[in-house]
């Protein structure tokens, strides 16, 4: 079987795995085009139960041969912050992984197995030929798919966009700091939300999130990085934790998802973001697009490549709904976090807040001051 694979990040570069384990004979080329995902720029990923299990599936030593020289710290409490009040609250144990760790851990075990990853970035002509020339086109090439663009109507896809805002930071804080962080302190502005996660002892990544509305009251637009900067970490430092927050690579980004209602269309079939992407504080994002991987190989190795698809897009919209459902809840709330922060009292709100990202963190509250 001759299969073309657009996009190798996460879950092209799972899917390849997955099939070629399964099926040896089969061709596989990724077409990766480099830094045409706002996923590249430096983010991490964490590894909790669902991930690390993916992926022992296709390697039983993956968290071994990932972490060659040291594993990263790991997470197993988290720190979650509403204004002035403080909980330490369980936290399922997990690692975060830096993207360029596990794309490099990923591209050398696809290459190692004979997966033929060739640099290239595919345009919306390419696509038609791709899927004439292959059995079957794999699209993974985030949420931005050209491929899921091509047949757009075919698969029912659908960008919604969202009123919220993000972008990358660093925490150097010369303190250790394992616990992953999941803060939301209301400005004159709005509420900004911080999460972050160990990366190394001392530095750890960052996403800042708030409104666009909040976004525009606090002028972020026409502020320069180190003013942005400034405002945060006054805004969030605390003297018991410490925050030294220092811009990354990216700007700001408007926070939007992708849905689907139908996985494939003839010969072509949607894993990843190009199909569905969720709330990255849901922490789904790379579980379902390894799952999607694992259960397409799964299909393509049992059945002839149309009832392989049919399955696939049986199986995987069944074990994405509730993903997909969770991931929409949390954004709704998320964009009416301002309203909400003004309407509940505040030890209330820790509960609301956690609620919606319940897949990472645990109701178990092991220590709180407020
Ligand atoms: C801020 C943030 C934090 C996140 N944190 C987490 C987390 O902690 N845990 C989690 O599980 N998920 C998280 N996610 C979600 C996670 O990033 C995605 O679910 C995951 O990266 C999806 O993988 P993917 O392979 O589908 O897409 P991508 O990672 O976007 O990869 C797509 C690949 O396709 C390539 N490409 C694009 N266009 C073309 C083209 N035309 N030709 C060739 N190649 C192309 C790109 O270069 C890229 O390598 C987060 C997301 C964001 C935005």
């Amino acid at each position: 079987m001759r299969v073309a694979i657009v996009g190798g990040g996460p879950a092209g570069l799972y899917s390849a795995i997955a099939i070629k384990q399964r099926l040896p004979s089969s061709h596989i080329k990724i077409y990766e085009a480099r830094n045409e995902s706002a996923n590249e720029f430096g983010l991490g990923y964490t590894l909790q139960t669902l991930t690390i299990d993916l992926l022992n599936r296709i390697d039983p030593s993956a968290l071994d041969n990932m972490f060659s020289t040291k594993r990263p710290p790991l997470m197993q409490q988290s720190s979650v912050r509403v204004n002035d009040r403080f909980e330490t609250r369980a936290f399922e144990p997990g690692y975060t992984v830096s993207r360029y760790q596990l794309i490099q851990y990923l591209r050398t075990k696809a290459l190692g197995l004979g997966v033929k990853v060739i640099h290239k970035k595919i345009e919306i002509k390419d696509v038609s030929r791709l899927k004439r020339m292959n059995n079957l086109l794999i699209s993974a090439d985030g949420v931005k798919s050209l491929v899921r663009m091509r047949y757009k109507d075919a698969f029912s896809a659908k960008f919604h966009p969202t009123k919220m805002m993000f972008s990358w930071f660093l925490n150097e804080s010369p303190f250790d700091q394992h616990q992953p962080r999941f803060w939301a302190v209301s400005s004159d502005y709005g509420v900004i939300q911080m999460f972050s996660y160990p990366l190394l002892d001392c530095r750890q990544i960052v996403i800042v999130e708030m409104t666009k509305d909040c976004y525009q009251k606090a002028g972020f637009g026409d502020k320069t990085t180190e003013e942005v900067t400034a405002f945060l970490n006054k805004c969030l430092n605390v003297s018991a934790d410490p925050i030294s927050l220092a811009q990354g690579p990216l700007p700001w980004v408007s926070f939007g998802i992708n849905t689907v209602e139908k996985l494939y269309r003839g010969n072509v079939a949607l894993v990843g973001e190009s199909a569905f992407s969720f709330h990255y504080s849901y922490g789904g994002g790379l579980s379902t697009a390894f799952m999607m991987g694992y259960i397409l190989a799964e299909c393509l190795s049992a059945l002839p490549l149309n009832e392989a698809l049919i399955k696939y897009n049986a199986g995987a919209s069944l074990s994405l709904a509730d993903p997909v459902r969770k991931s929409r809840e949390l954004i709704l709330w998320l964009e009416g976090i301002d309203e909400h922060f003004k309407c509940t009292p505040t030890k209330e709100l820790v509960d609301h807040y956690l609620l919606r990202q319940n897949y990472r963190t645990s109701s178990k509250v092991l220590s709180g001051d407020s």
